[in-house]
C-alpha cells in the first residue's frame, strides 16, 4: 500500500487546533497578565476534551454493533469516518461470504452426488447429506476420522492409495443401509493435500448392465437348440438325392446362413462368459507352442494358399488362461486369413521387451482405413458390411479379443494401411511374463 509522504489531513487538523489553543492562551495571558495560568488552563481544557473524545470513540468501538458512530468534528471525526468505512466494508464482505457459503450448502445438499472433502491422511473434513446417507456417516461426529474406517472395501482402499484418480472405482454394498452400487471418483485440490471424493449411486446402471448381459446369454442359449434342429434337417435335406433340383441352391444357402447364425450365437455366448465370470489367470501358458499349433490348424484349413510364419523371439511363458489366449490369437489369425488375398503373407510373433510381453499378428491383406480403427472392437462393427458378411464373420471376433485381453490386463494395438496390410498387437504387462527357467526350477523343487 502507498503511504502519503506528507503529513496526513488528521495530523494537519490536530496541529491547527493545537496552534489555535496556543493563540487563545497567549491572548488571554496578555489580557489578564497571567500568561502561565492561562496556558495551563487552556491546555488543561484541551487535554480534557481529547480524553473525552478518546473515551467516546473507545466506547463506540467496543459496542459498534449496537451504537451509531459518535458525532464528532475535526481530527476525531476523520478517525471515526475512516473506522466506519473499514467496518462497513468488512461487514459487506462477511455478508457476501456467508451468503456464498449458504448457497454452496444449498447446492451440495441438492446435488444428486455425494461429496466428501478429505485431508492429507484421508480424514473426513466435510461432507454433504447424500454422502452421509450412502456411506453411513454423521456430520461433525465423524469429522477427522479416516474414510477407510467407514468404506472398508479392498477395491476402494486400493483406489484411494494407488489408483488413477480419473479412473474411479465401483464398489458394491459398502455396508450401510440399502444394497447399492457406488462409484467413487477423486478430484485433487491444492497439490494433493486435500481431495474431494465424488460418490455416485450407479445401482440402476449396474442393474441394467447385468440385465443386458443376462438377456444376451439367455437369448443365445434359447436360440441354440432350435437352430441345432434346423441345421440338422437342412443337412439331411442337402444330402437327400431326391431333393428337387430347384431347391438345391436355396437349401445350400439356408445351411450357410444357419451356420453363420450358430457362429454368432457361439461368439455371443463366449462374450457373455468373458463378461460374467471372474478371471482365473494364474496358469503359465506356452505362447510359442500355442502360435505353432494355431499356424498348423490354419495351414490345414487354408491348404497352403497363404504363407503363415511364426517368429518366436523368446521362450518365455505368459501368465494367463490358455483357452482365452487361444481364442485371442485364433480370432486375430482367422481375420488375417480372411482379409488377406491368396499368396499374401501372415506372421505370428511373440516377443518380450522392457514394456512387457507382446503377441502380434501381421498380414499383407486389404488393410483398414484409419477412420475405422478406433471402432473395430465394438460389437458387430464392420468396415465393409458386405465383404465381412460374405466372409462369414460374426462381427464379434475383435470384441472377444478386447474383452479377453482386458482380463489379462492387456491392450490391443491396431496399425493398418489400406491396401498394404494390418498388424494387431496384444500388449501384456511385465508382471505376466514367466521365464522358462523359473518354471523348470519350480518343477525340480
Ligand atoms: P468379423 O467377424 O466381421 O471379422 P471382427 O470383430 O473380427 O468381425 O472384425 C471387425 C471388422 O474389422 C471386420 O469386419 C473387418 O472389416 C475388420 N478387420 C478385422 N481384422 C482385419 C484384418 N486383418 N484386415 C482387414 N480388416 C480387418
Amino acid at each position: 500500500m502507498k503511504l502519503p509522504a506528507s503529513m496526513s489531513t488528521i495530523g494537519w487538523q490536530a496541529a491547527y487546533r493545537l496552534a489555535a489553543a496556543a493563540v487563545v492562551a497567549f491572548l488571554l495571558g496578555l489580557i489578564t497578565g497571567r500568561m502561565a495560568w492561562c496556558f495551563a488552563l487552556v491546555f488543561g481544557l484541551y487535554a480534557f476534551l481529547q480524553n473525552w473524545n478518546l473515551s467516546r470513540i473507545e466506547r463506540w468501538l467496543r459496542f459498534r454493533r449496537v451504537l451509531p458512530p459518535p458525532d464528532m468534528s475535526g481530527p476525531w471525526g476523520e478517525v471515526v469516518a475512516i473506522v466506519s468505512r473499514i467496518y462497513r466494508r468488512k461487514q459487506f464482505h462477511r455478508a457476501r461470504v456467508t451468503e456464498l457459503l449458504r448457497e454452496f450448502r444449498r447446492l451440495t445438499t441438492a446435488m444428486p452426488e455425494g461429496a466428501v472433502l478429505l485431508g492429507p491422511e484421508n480424514e473426513i473434513l466435510w461432507l454433504n447429506g447424500r454422502a452421509a446417507e450412502w456411506l453411513g456417516l454423521r456430520r461433525k461426529r465423524d469429522f477427522g476420522i479416516r474414510i477407510e474406517n467407514f468404506v472398508r472395501h479392498p477395491d476402494f482402499i486400493e483406489y484411494l492409495q494407488t489408483g488413477e484418480p480419473e479412473e474411479g472405482v465401483i464398489v458394491h454394498d459398502v455396508g450401510h443401509g440399502a444394497s447399492r452400487w457406488l462409484s467413487f471418483h477423486v478430484v485433487s485440490t491444492d497439490a494433493g493435500m486435500r481431495k474431494l471424493l465424488i460418490v455416485r449411486d450407479v445401482s440402476r446402471e449396474q442393474r441394467l448392465e447385468s440385465m443386458r448381459k443376462d438377456f444376451v446369454a439367455n437369448a443365445s442359449h434359447e436360440l441354440r437348440s432350435p437352430l441345432t434342429v434346423i441345421t440338422g434337417y437342412l443337412d439331411a435335406l442337402a444330402q437327400d438325392d431326391k431333393l428337387d433340383a430347384a431347391w438345391r441352391s436355396p437349401v445350400h444357402e439356408m445351411r450357410r446362413q444357419a451356420e453363420r447364425m450358430s457362429l454368432i450365437i457361439d461368439d455371443l455366448l463366449e462374450l457373455s462368459k468373458l463378461e460374467s465370470s471372474t478371471p482365473n489367470h494364474d496358469q503359465p501358458v506356452d505362447v510359442g507352442g500355442l502360435l505353432t499349433l494355431l499356424r498348423k490348424e490354419a495351414m490345414q484349413s487354408e491348404q497352403g494358399t497363404k504363407r503363415i510364419d511364426v517368429k518366436l523371439d523368446t521362450d518365455a511363458l505368459l501368465l494367463g488362461s490358455e483357452s482365452e489366449l487361444h481364442s485371442i490369437v485364433s480370432n486375430l489369425l482367422s481375420n488375417a486369413v480372411k482379409y488377406t488375398p491368396e499368396n499374401g503373407e501372415i506372421e505370428l510373433r511373440w516377443w518380450v521387451d522392457s514394456d512387457g510381453a507382446h503377441i502380434s499378428v501381421r498380414d499383407t491383406g486389404v488393410g483398414i482405413p484409419a477412420e475405422h480403427i478406433p471402432r473395430l472392437t465394438e460389437r458387430f462393427y464392420r468396415v465393409d458390411e458386405g465383404r465381412a458378411r460374405s466372409m462369414g464373420g460374426s462381427g464379434l471376433g475383435l470384441a472377444i479379443v478386447k474383452h479377453a485381453l482386458q482380463r489379462h490386463d492387456g491392450t490391443l494395438r491396431i496399425e493398418s494401411k489400406e491396401g498394404a496390410g494390418s498388424t494387431f498387437t496384444c500388449d501384456f504387462p511385465p508382471e505376466r511374463i514367466v521365464p522358462r527357467s523359473a518354471l523348470k526350477e519350480a518343477v525340480n523343487r
